[in-house]
């Protein structure tokens, strides 16, 4: 799912790396090319509409910031916007006062109810709760057992009709089911009911009759994201015919183009609440909208090391480095001050991580490691001022002198000498490739 809106979103964004400024015809054109993005992946057209008018807006009247390039601007815009409709803050479910907890299901058929009400037993269980699955799809031949199954499967017990009954009523036995949820102290019901091929007035009454015999503290609406367009017309038909308070999406796993999911939230007004992601049980969980942002960025955590770098980078500093990269006159001094405002961000290798592109320096990643920095930053400090400032002085018996005060061998301060020169390389090559150094920096 959203790969291919993933890999048309991260080259748009990335067209803007290496732009020092961006003109409002940048942003015109770079809003035009997610709009296609959006589109192909088919998200509604209003979604899509609403979306690019406020990402244009807000990257144009965004204030030059102290810490980040406009590139990662128009990032930080367009993941903030996407989080927003996808719903913003994760929305936990809401439990009763007073138990039972009623949670009922609604949706078509074949959308994954039966299996989620298995799921979502399960998640719940291992949070601590007793629930109880309810089986009111009368519709469905089989649909009984195969919740009895899922049921089983999950460690929870179900409440079904006798069988030989006929084919029974739903509303009462979704009655009888909370009745004996309160009686043997479950504390959280999950009704299952009948879903639908379409859209169909019928079941759609069925549904109701239920919610209204149940009272549900929650009516989760369970859509499959693989149909796409049709997820939305659906939901608005379900949100006019039953209502509900959430949005279950299933089948995230699936290599459709996942507009439904973008969609849904924003069409509907309620929120996404959990997501399902395969067959198993197991396969389930809430649904974090500034995950799955991200994940739609497609870029790896560049976000959260967007963030981090506003929090941790001294803008002054790391501009008057930035500069000292770009003309070749990096010290030892400020490769340490380097070495402890990235430490102070995360572990090393994370961090190199997150960056985009990393995956093809993986090999050099792999030889960096937090404990071989600090061993790095003690041998700096074992050096004076002089030495820090041209390290082409450090004869063979200052070398000796720091090794003994740092307490490493002289071979280590002869490698950091060297990898030093190696380093000043690397990081000039990556100050141009990421457009590191802020707005003051000459590398873009
Ligand atoms: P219901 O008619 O709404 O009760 O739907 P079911 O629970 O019977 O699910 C229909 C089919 O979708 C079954 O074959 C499930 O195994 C499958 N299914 C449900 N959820 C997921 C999911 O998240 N991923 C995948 N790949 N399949 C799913």
């Amino acid at each position: 799912m959203f790969d291919t809106l993933s890999d048309r979103l991260t080259s748009v964004l990335q067209n803007l790396r290496g732009k020092g400024k961006l003109s409002d015809a940048d942003i015109d054109s770079t809003a035009r090319e997610i709009r296609i993005a959006l589109l192909e992946a088919d998200v509604a057209l209003p979604v899509v509409r609403a979306f690019i008018a406020k990402v244009k807006e807000r990257a144009k009247g965004a204030e030059v910031s102290e810490a980040l390039n406009p590139a990662q601007q128009v990032i930080k815009i367009v993941n903030e916007e996407l989080v927003a409709i996808l719903g913003g803050e994760t929305r936990r479910l809401n439990l009763a006062k007073n138990p039972p907890t009623v949670l009922m299901l609604a949706g078509l058929q074949g959308a994954g109810k039966t299996t989620l009400a298995g799921k979502l037993a399960l998640w719940l269980k291992k949070q601590g709760h007793a629930p109880m699955l309810v089986a009111c799809d009368l519709q469905r031949p089989n649909a009984v057992t195969q919740l009895q199954v899922v049921g089983e499967r999950a460690g929870v017990q179900t409440f079904a009709p006798e069988p030989g009954n006929g084919v029974g009523d739903p509303v009462d036995v979704a009655r009888r089911g909370i009745a004996e949820a309160k009686h043997s102290q479950h504390d959280i019901v999950i009704v299952d009911t009948a879903g639908r091929l379409g859209v169909d007035e019928e079941l759609m009454r069925q549904a109701a009759d239920i919610r209204d015999a149940v009272q549900p503290d929650e009516t989760l609406f369970v859509v499959d994201a693989m149909i796409g367009q049709d997820a939305v017309t659906t939901a608005e038909a379900f949100r006019d015919g039953v209502g509900f308070t959430g949005v279950v999406l299933t089948k995230l796993d699936g290599d459709a183009r996942g507009g439904a999911a973008l969609s849904v939230r924003e069409v509907t007004g309620q929120p996404i609440l959990f997501a399902s992601n395969g067959e198993k049980l197991e396969d389930f969980d809430l649904f974090h909208p500034d995950r799955m942002a991200s994940r739609i960025l497609g870029m790896g955590d560049m976000l959260t090391l967007i963030e981090q770098a506003e929090q941790a980078f001294d803008q002054e500093k790391a501009e008057q480095a930035a500069q000292k990269l770009g003309s070749g006159e990096l010290t030892l001094e400020d490769f340490l001050e380097q070495m402890l405002a990235v430490r102070k961000m995360g572990p090393i290798g994370n961090l190199l991580g997150m960056l985009p592109g990393a995956g093809q320096m993986k090999d050099q990643l792999a030889q960096v490691d937090d404990r071989s920095l600090d061993r790095l930053q003690a041998i700096i400090r074992g050096m004076t001022p002089a030495e820090r400032a041209d390290p082409k002085i450090i004869n063979a018996s200052r070398r000796q002198r720091i090794a003994k005060g740092s307490g490493v061998a002289v071979r280590e301060v002869n490698d950091l000498v060297n990898r030093f020169y190696d380093a000043k390389k690397m990081m000039q090559q990556m100050a141009g490739r990421f457009g590191f150094g802020g707005p003051g920096g000459n590398n873009r």
